[in-house]
């Protein structure tokens, strides 16, 4: 089992499995001259069910597949097939933008893997185009009402940008009330490829609520899981739920269970870290297996206690893009 030096429980690892994305969202990556990296620097489907396995062995037992956008990886079903077999792994879930996971929705099903978090940050089409700078929308509704009418446990992630998409924040929570769906509300952090710098932001998860309150003044909280980051309510009479996620204003990291492994081998403790160190040459070298098992003991003894530490020790990273980190 990981335990880290504040007594917290590691399991969950978000594992991105490539830098590369096929959107641009406006928040997360700059229009153009995105760094992405060498072929050779990610790894390869093989190594990421090595390392799967390895983590697995020491306590994980959920793992996210993350990016840039997974399914962009041509090979990413090899791997998820892998990890559907890795007995000990509870839990794989996939965050993706949902513009070519199409093809593949009949396999996950069969596979099991059901919980799939997509990004969709605005209902109206023109919004939705100028945040991801692609048309993409027809593909990516459909594909959500398609996972939904599935069976799969879909949620909807949906970042507040202010003078973006504000005004489909109610809209989106309509969603809510024909389908067993959950809409979480995102702040916005700082992590864009450099792209805007902010140190507070306008659309903080308070005022969210407060937006939501008035337009459904008798929502309800529901009970969380200790370790969720979001907190999550329900409108009376809706099918679904709608939730928010403190990442900026970090409320949650008193329970963090997380780790992270970026697409390069970086080990990130903490969102507002430095990354502790990289695995990549360590997996490919002799001893890998000892060696990885080490190195994951050293960072998980060494986590910033909550995000706003980290962020006081790393001054750089709000240079880093969410598509190297994961989200
Ligand atoms: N491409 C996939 C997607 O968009 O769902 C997976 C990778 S994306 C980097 C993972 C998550 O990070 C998404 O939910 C996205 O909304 C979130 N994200 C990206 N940039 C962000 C930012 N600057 N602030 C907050 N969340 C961000
Ligand atoms: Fe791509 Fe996801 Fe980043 Fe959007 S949020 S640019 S879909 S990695």
């Amino acid at each position: 089992m990981l335990i880290d030096n504040h007594n917290r429980k590691i399991n969950y690892l978000r594992l991105a499995v490539t830098d590369r994305c096929n959107l641009r969202c406006n928040y997360c990556m700059p229009a153009e001259g995105a760094d992405f990296a060498k072929n050779d620097k990610l790894f390869t489907i093989d190594e990421l069910s090595r390392l799967s396995e390895i983590l697995v062995s020491q306590g994980i037992d959920k793992i996210r597949i993350t990016g840039g956008e997974p399914f962009v990886r041509k090979d990413l079903m090899v791997l998820l097939r892998q990890l559907a077999k890795l007995e000990g792994l509870n839990d794989i879930s996939v965050t993706t933008n949902a513009t070519v996971i199409g093809p593949f929705i009949d396999e996950l099903k069969e596979l099991g893997i059901l919980n799939i978090n997509v990004s969709m940050d605005a209902i109206n089409r023109e919004t939705f185009e100028k945040i991801t700078r692609r048309d993409q929308y027809d593909t990516v509704h459909n594909n959500i009402l398609r996972l939904i009418t599935e069976g799969f446990n879909v949620r909807i992630n949906f970042i507040a940008l202010e003078g973006q998409n504000t005004e489909d924040i109610i809209p989106m929570l309509e969603l809510t009330r024909h389908f067993d769906v959950s809409v979480r509300f995102l702040e916005e952090m700082p992590f864009n490829g450099g792209s805007k710098t902010f140190d507070k932001i306008a659309w903080d998860y308070k005022r969210i609520l407060e937006f939501v309150r008035e337009a459904y003044p008798d929502y309800y909280k529901l009970d969380s899981p200790e370790t969720s980051t979001s907190i999550n309510y329900k409108i009376p009479g809706f099918k679904g739920s709608f939730g928010v996620i403190p990442s900026f204003s970090r409320t949650f990291c008193g329970s963090c269970n997380r780790l992270r492994i970026s697409a390069t081998g970086d080990v990130i403790t903490c969102l507002y870290a430095k990354p502790s160190m990289n695995l990549r040459e360590i997996l490919r070298a002799e001893h890998s297996e000892e060696n990885v098992k080490q190195q994951i003991l050293k960072a998980v003894g060494s986590r910033a206690k909550t995000g706003f530490e980290a962020q006081q020790k790393y001054k750089g990273v709000f240079s880093n893009s969410m598509t190297s980190i994961g989200g």
